[in-house]
């Protein structure tokens, strides 16, 4: 057995682990309870578990996802994140190898987890939790580890700098896209949490990557946003909306598909029709968004936790371009 392996293997069971501890990071920072305090307990019944309820993923498997005391159901959260934990963990391994730049990927990645699945379940943010993940990535971007600006003279393009400026533009970003909202909608269009998010992605990637990661973590979002657009339209019984929703779509696909052989003439008939069912669908979600009086109303519509897609953007960024 090669040592690359061994210490593949290690990481992977050290991943299990950190996976078992950030469910008990989340699940605590949700209920408001110290990390080291209490021992681990069944979120249902609350009996103290005993060493062997505790190993990742096979203990769920041993008590087949259910309590040994009140045989009530365990969530498939705890061994989904400790597998994802592992996984990520062992990729980034493969990645970066052995450098001193892979214990701060670790922390990324945990911090990344905790933030999207808290945001997830209870559109929730931590601040403390974005606190952190800012102040590694400061950390590791000043003694250079990540090598995201190597080569660079000019002293913006450092990589401390550019990480503190980083930090700056991803809060910035999301607080101005914020203020516009209320302003032109007067609705949230975004958490606050998300600015806390984006500043601290930032300074872990540098001003460099925060705005691309943040256009990718827009464009995840609306991928995310469509079907359920989809859904409400036809609960709401609204098929005119739907209706130019669908043919814009359609539309869009095959021109997108098929556009490079059309004659000129199709193609200009195309873009007049996209056009114009792209302006006439812009104009009835404006109009629905005013119509609505109530915020919380407004809100159910179209406002999806934005964290998790900065967070996914993030680490697409990490694992395909960095
Ligand atoms: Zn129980």
């Amino acid at each position: 057995m090669s040592l690359n392996f061994l210490v593949g293997f290690f990481i992977f069971i050290t991943g299990l682990c950190i996976g078992s501890f950030l469910n008990v990071v989340i699940l605590r920072a949700l209920s408001e309870e110290s990390i080291v305090f209490p021992p681990s307990k069944c979120p249902k019944c609350q009996t103290p578990l005993k060493w062997w309820h505790n190993i990742p993923v096979l203990s769920y498997i041993f008590l087949r996802g259910k309590c040994a005391f009140c045989k009530q159901r365990i969530s498939i959260q705890y061994p989904l994140i400790e597998l994802l934990t592992a996984i990520l963990f062992l990729t980034s391994f493969l990645k970066f190898g052995y450098s001193l730049f892979l214990p701060f990927v670790f922390i990324f990645l945990s911090l990344f987890i905790v933030i999207a699945v808290t945001d997830i379940k209870e559109c929730v943010t931590f601040d403390w939790h974005c606190y952190i993940l800012a102040m590694a990535g400061i950390v590791c971007n000043f003694f250079n580890f990540g090598n995201l600006y190597q080569g660079y003279t000019w002293i913006f393009q450092t990589s401390f700098i550019a990480s503190l400026i980083g930090l700056l533009v991803g809060a910035l970003i999301i607080a101005l896209y914020l203020g516009l909202g209320h302003l032109l909608l007067k609705m949230e269009t975004i958490g606050i949490g998300d600015i806390l998010i984006s500043g601290a992605v930032g300074a872990c990637f540098g001003v460099k990557y925060i705005i691309p990661i943040l256009v990718f973590a827009f464009v995840l979002q609306v991928i995310i946003i469509i079907p359920i657009y989809f859904y409400n339209l036809i609960k709401k019984k609204d098929y005119y909306t739907f209706t130019v929703f669908l043919t814009f779509t359609v539309l869009a696909i095959i021109y997108g598909i098929f556009g490079n052989n059309f004659t000129d003439i199709i193609r200009i008939l195309f873009t007049i029709a996209i056009s114009v069912c792209g302006i006439a669908l812009c104009i009835m979600i404006i109009k629905s968004i005013k119509n609505k009086k109530d915020n919380e109303q407004k809100a159910d519509m179209l406002k999806l936790p934005f964290g998790p897609a900065i967070v996914s953007s993030a680490l697409l960024f990490m694992f395909l371009y960095i």
